[in-house]
Formats: structure tokens, sequence, C-alpha cells
């Protein structure tokens, strides 16, 4: 309540006759005086008093007439109104009361008296409109617990119900009368545990407050979700007077919520698990399946063949079989197990807790079977297989995303199997994979450090005693290990795009070189191996092009290109057609490790190689096995009369060389004659190289390539 004095407003024509009441009461009110029944209820209007002393006997507007007019004014209607009169009959009395006059003082004022009945008056008045406003606050309460859309229930100190609304009575279809005097555990609906009651209780003791949510049973046994708020109300000492609880129906919020649930974590068309509960689903395997310490298998399962299902017959046709392959892999899974749909025709499985694998595949089998088992649809008779790929947990002691890669990787392999079966993913093998993969890395990482280095191996003519050119031959300048041979890293980048980035570098690196020889007047052949994926990748001409093209100096005819007999067999025709290409360009070519391969003479015939490079492997036994010599003098022969060139690579000693220009191959390469060698020491090897008397010795004897066929580099 606030302290502001309260106001009563006089109305008299002649104030005087107010002063001394007014003097009176200033201390206890605040008091306005107007002179007109008119000016006295434009001041009421504005701002309305607690009590109004009004004049009868006024000109104009009369007291009666004021106390009407404020009667009939909404705003004003319960000031209480005394009239101060000189009157005294009973009659001007009773017309005054009529109006509404809550009281009368007559002239003369008598101050006391006035002052009494005025305070009194105003105390009424107090207690009046509290009474008022507690009536309303009652009435609104009763009409908040009638018409509420939330059930209320109200119960006593010993938690026995003493009332309950309309919405009760829907909720639960409990009438009042039935319920008055029970416990409200009559809707318990056995889903909340003990321990859960016990914790309402002790909130509503220590806070006297409780809410959340609440699984009931209503009269026809129907579970039934209820938002609850528990509300202890307490008298003046403050002990327990009653409890309130008030509840509202969520059970559509808790179906729709259901619903959402299940659209998160279900496929829609299949109704099992989707990729978001699966990962639940796996997290919490790998948990249990590390706690009971037997296996698990986490399985990739792809259909067979469902797509031409799809196209042919339709959408609605593949619908229902994934909805039926779905079903028949559940019938295969035990309890614990999941099957979960990730995407159109596949699916993951988490097989729990079997001792071996052997019962694990035995249960893929029996799905393997089930799944192949030919369905009819819509009239259509449809079949279908699967590829299952596993891995097992713990063996494959890896997380969940690994898991399921390997065993999608696993499917991969069950399908280039032939399909219709499962494979078990290959830990060894994947280690392997894993570390190829780092070397590759490390490897590009390499060729974009400029590690790679070219070193040369000369190649000569034994017999005129000059040196045809050399082979470039590439190192690894590697930091850490020291320069390692083509063996230690070439096998790696095997049929990866590897192969063809550093194709380019060493085409690259030995243009560069070979200009740098020819601008210091060093004028020789160089041949570089070429890998076959390299000289099939398509734009292999482009390149060799370009790199000319970069080189514009350079002398036609002062590149060689080997390649090995055996790529050149892998397809002939476009082995053939690039060769052309790049001896339109003046480049030459190289059948590497001759004799190795199985080449058909047709073969040989149809490749245009200038020249046949004889495998070291046969010249290094030349010496000691007849078979390998015949082998050689037969390559030479047949060079001959194939009009080729022929080289000799290998060539560890005199003596094969002698042996070598016996039989009339006159070319040679080898250790005999130098090591591969770094760029910058070639120059100087070659100014100093002599060839060895002993060859030319033999030289002096007639060579059976001096019957007219030319058995140096056509370049030279
Ligand atoms: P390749 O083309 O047959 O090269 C000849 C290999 O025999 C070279 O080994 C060479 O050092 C070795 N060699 C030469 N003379 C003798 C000898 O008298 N005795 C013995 N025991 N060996 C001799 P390297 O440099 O280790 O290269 C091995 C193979 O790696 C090469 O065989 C070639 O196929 C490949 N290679 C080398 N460099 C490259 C390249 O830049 N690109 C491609 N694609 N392959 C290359
Ligand atoms: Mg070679
Ligand atoms: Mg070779």
């Amino acid at each position: 309540m606030n302290n502001k004095p309260l106001k009563i407003l006089a109305i008299d024509d002649m104030p005087a006759n107010l002063a001394l009441l007014g003097l009176a009461l200033q201390d206890e009110y605040q008091i306005q005086i107007a002179t007109s029944g008119g000016k006295g209820l434009a001041l009421a209007l504005d701002d309305p008093p607690d009590l109004i002393l009004l004049d009868i006997m006024m000109p104009d507007m009369d007291g009666y007439e004021t106390c009407r007019r404020i009667r009939s004014n909404p705003l004003l209607r319960d000031i209480p109104i005394v009239f101060i009169t000189a009157l005294t009959d009973l009659e001007a009395e009773a017309l005054g009361f009529s109006l509404g006059a809550a009281d009368y003082l007559t002239k003369p004022l008598s101050v006391e008296i006035a002052r009494l009945r005025i305070r009194n008056l105003l105390e009424r008045e107090q207690l009046r409109r509290e009474l008022q406003r507690r009536e309303a606050e009652q009435r609104l309460a009763a009409s908040v617990f009638a018409h509420t859309h939330d059930s209320v229930v109200i119960t006593d100190s010993g938690n026995r119900i003493i009332d309950v609304n309309a919405a009760f009575t829907r909720i639960t279809g409990y009438t009042r009368a039935e319920v008055l005097g029970k416990d409200p555990n009559i809707l318990k609906s056995g889903r909340q545990s003990r321990e859960f009651y016990k914790s309402m209780w002790q909130s509503l003791d220590t806070h006297d407050h409780w809410s959340g949510e609440l699984w009931n049973r209503n009269k026809n046994g129907e579970i039934y979700a209820a938002l609850t708020s528990i509300s202890v109300v307490r008298d003046d000492k403050g002990s327990i007077h009653h409890y309130i609880g008030l509840s509202a129906d969520i059970t559509p919020i808790k179906n729709h919520e259901h619903d959402l649930e299940r659209i998160a974590h279900f496929d829609p068309l299949t109704g099992i698990p989707n990729r978001v509960l699966l990962a639940d689903r796996l997290a919490q395997a790998i948990a249990h399946t590390h706690r009971a310490g037997n296996h698990m298998a986490v399985c990739y399962l792809d259909l067979d063949g469902f797509k031409p299902v799809n196209d042919q017959y339709g959408h609605e046709v593949g619908d229902q079989l994934l909805i039926e392959i779905s079903q028949r892999i559940r019938e295969c899974l035990r309890a614990g197990d999941t099957v979960a749909r990730i995407g159109g025709d596949e699916f993951v499985l988490l097989l729990l807790d079997f001792n071996d694998s052997r019962e694990c595949e035995a249960v893929l089998e029996r799905m393997l079977c089930k799944v192949a088992e030919p369905l009819t649809i819509a009239d259509y008779a449809v079949a279908v297989s699967a590829s299952l790929g596993l891995t097992l947990y713990p063996a494959d002691l890896a997380d969940a995303d690994t898991l399921l890669r390997h065993a999608d990787q696993a499917m991969y392999i069950a399908k280039q199997r032939g399909k219709n079966r499962y494979h078990l993913f290959d830990q060894e093998l994947n280690r392997i994979a894993q570390i190829r993969g780092e070397t590759l890395a490390r490897i590009e990482i390499a060729l974009a450090n400029n590690e790679f280095v070219l070193h040369f191996q000369p190649k000569v003519n034994m017999r005129r005693g000059i040196v045809l050119g050399a082979e470039a031959l590439i190192r690894w300048q590697h930091p850490e290990l020291g320069l390692l041979p083509p063996a230690a890293f070439l096998p790696d980048i095997e049929g990866t795009e590897l192969v063809i980035a550093l194709g380019n570098w060493v085409l690259t690196s030995a243009l560069d070189h070979l200009e740098s020889w020819q601008n210091i007047g060093l004028d020789i052949v160089i041949s570089i191996n070429i890998a076959p994926r390299h000289l099939l990748h398509h734009d292999f001409v482009e390149t060799l092009q370009a790199g000319f093209a970069g080189h514009p100096q350079l002398r036609p005819g002062c590149l060689e290109l080997e390649i090995l007999e055996t790529a050149a067999l892998e397809d002939i025709g476009r082995v053939t057609t690039v060769m052309k290409e790049c001896q339109k360009m003046g480049v030459g070519f190289a059948l590497d490790d001759f004799g190795t391969g199985y080449s058909s003479l047709t073969y040989l015939k149809a490749l245009p190689a200038e020249t046949l490079k004889i495998d070291q492997s046969f010249i290094r036994d030349i010496l000691g096995d007849p078979e390998d010599l015949a082998i050689v003098a037969g390559i030479i022969n047949l060079t001959a009369a194939f009009h080729r060139q022929v080289i000799a690579e290998g060539v560890e000693t005199e003596e094969h060389g002698s042996l070598l220009l016996k039989l009339g191959c006159d070319n040679a390469q080898g250790y005999g004659i130098a090591r591969p060698m770094p760029a910058a020491d070639l120059p100087a090897w070659i100014a100093n190289w002599l060839t060895n008397q002993e060859w030319l010795k033999k030289s002096a004897l007639p060579s059976p390539s001096e019957t007219g066929l030319e058995q140096e580099s056509p370049l030279k």
C-alpha cells in the first residue's frame, strides 16, 4: 500500500464554512476545495478523491444534482459522499441517502465529530475495497481452476485429493467424486522408478516445488505424458496446508518427438536404422565388445544387380525389393546385432558377441543364400545377390570410421572376385598398401625437392673405339639414405600416375643435359628409359614435342628412347603408332632387355625400333654357358636379318667384349667400359677414353657386320 495521504474533496459555494474543518483535517488528509458542483465534478474526474464532502445548498447546481452526476459516472461511482447541510428535516436526509450519500454532517460542524465520522467512513471504504479485490481474485482463481486446459489437483497435507477441476476429468477419465479422498498415485503408470518419486518428494520437501514429465495411466489404462508442476502451500506457521498439482497433457508433443526421433534415426523406406543411428550403435558395439572380451564383425553389404531391377521395373519395385531384402537380412541376425541402411542398396551390419570368425562366417553364408533367393514383386520375378566385406574387431583394432572403411574395401574385393560372396579385410595387405602410400607421398616430395639425379653410362663402339652416347639412369639422392638405385623406388610407383611425373622429369632433365653438352661441343646421343605406362600415356607425344620446343637448339636425332620389349607387346598397335610419331621428330628407339620377353618374330618385325639391346643376363654368361652364347649369337644374326642395330648391355670384362666382337656385335655398354657416372664426369670420361687394345686386335679380323650392315647408332 502506498503512504500517500487519502484525499478529500470538499465542494461548497462558501468555503469559509469549511475552513475550520479543513484546518482540523489537513494534517491527516489531503484537502481539495471546489466552490461549485461543476468545478467539484471536474476536479474529481481529473484525480478521483477518496471521499467527497458535498454542500447541498449551492447556486447553479445543488448538492443533490452534483451527487446524481457523481453517482452516474463509473469512475466516481464508488466514492463515498458526505452531505453537509444545515437542513435537518428528515425528508431531505432521506433524499440524500436515496441518492447514495454515505453520511450527513450538519452545520454548524462539530470538528471532532466530523473527523471521527470521516475517519470511520474512509476505513469502511478501505475495507470494502479490499473485500472487492479479494472477491475479484477469488472469482479469477475459480475461473482459472474451472476453465484452464490443464488439470489441477489439490490435495491436503496428507496428500489426499480435496479437489480436481474439469480438465482433470477430461484428461484422466476420473470424475471428481471418484477421486476425492484418494492419493494421486492412482494415476501411476509404473514407468517411473521408485528413485524418481523419491527425488520428487525430496524436491517438494526442500524447495516446496517440483516440476517434470510424468508418464501417467488414465482410467482406461492408457498411458499419457503429463508435464507436471507441484507446489506446496504452507500456512502462516509454515506447516503444509495443501499441495497443488498442475499438469498439461503433452502426449501429442511426445508422439511428435517420437516421430522426429524416428525420422532422424531410421530409414523411412525400410524402417531399419540409418547412418546416424548406426554411428551410435557402432560406438556402443565397440565399447561392449571391449568390455565383454569377445569379437564383433563390421560388415558392408552392397547388392549385386540392384540397379538393373530398378531401371527395368521402376522405383516402386526397387523399393519393395529393398524392403524385402532388409527383412531377410534382419532374419539372419541375432538380438544384439544391427543392420542399417546407409545408401541406395548399401547396408552395414554389426554382428556382435561371437567367439571366432567361423561363427560369423556361417551367419554371412546363410545371409548370402537368403538374399539371393528369387522373389516376386508386382508379378515380376526378380533376383539379386549381395557382396559382403567384413572386418573383425578387435583383430582390426581401429576406430569406428576406419572399421567401416575397411569393411567397405573388403566389399569391393568381394565384388571384384565375382560378387555374391564375402571377403574378409586383410590387415597385412592394408598395412603394405599404407606403407606404399607413404612411400609414394615421399617420392612426390622428392620430386618437388629435386632430389632425383641422372647418372650416365657410356655406350661405345668397341671396334672403332668411339663413344656412341650414354644411357641416362635415374638415382635418388636421398637426404638420409644416400644415393638410391632405381630398384629402390621405381617398383613402388609402378602403375601409378607418378610414373608419368617422374618420366617427364627424366625427359626434361636429359634434354637439359644434352643442351649444355652441345653447348660445349660434345655431340652425343642420350638414351632414356621410358616406362610402358608413360609411353602409352595420352599426351606422351605432345610432352615430347613440348620438350624439344623448350630446347630449340638441340640437334634432331640426339635422343633415343629405350622401351622394354615386354611393354611394347602390351598394345602393339598403339605402341607402333606412338613410336612412329616420335620417329618423325627424329627420336630413335631401342628395345631394352631384349630376349627376356616372348616376342614372336612377327611382332619384332612390326615394331619400328632401330636398335635391339641384348639383355645383360645373357651377356653375363656367354663365356661359360653355351646356351646363352647360342642365344646371343642368334639375336645378333636376327638383327642382321631384320636390318636392326644391336648393342650388348652388361659387358663386364674384356673377354665379354672380345667374344661379342667375334660374334659381330660391336656396340657395348657395361661396367667393363664404364659404370654409370654423374653428369659432370661424363665429358672428361669421353675425352679420356681409349678403347681396349685387345678389342682393337680383334677388330682387325673381318666382322660379320662388315658384310654391309651399319652397326653403330644411326644417328652418329
Ligand atoms: P636398364 O635400362 O636395363 O639399365 C641398365 C642397368 O644395368 C642399370 O642399372 C645399369 O647400372 C646396370 N648395368 C650396366 N652395366 C652393367 C654391368 O656391366 N653389370 C651389371 N651387373 N649391371 C650393369 P640401374 O641404373 O640400377 O637401372 C636399373 C633399371 O631401372 C634400368 O635397367 C631401367 O629399366 C630402370 N631405369 C633406370 N633409370 C630409369 C629411368 O629414368 N626411367 C625408367 N622408366 N626406368 C629407369
Ligand atoms: Mg635401359
Ligand atoms: Mg637393360
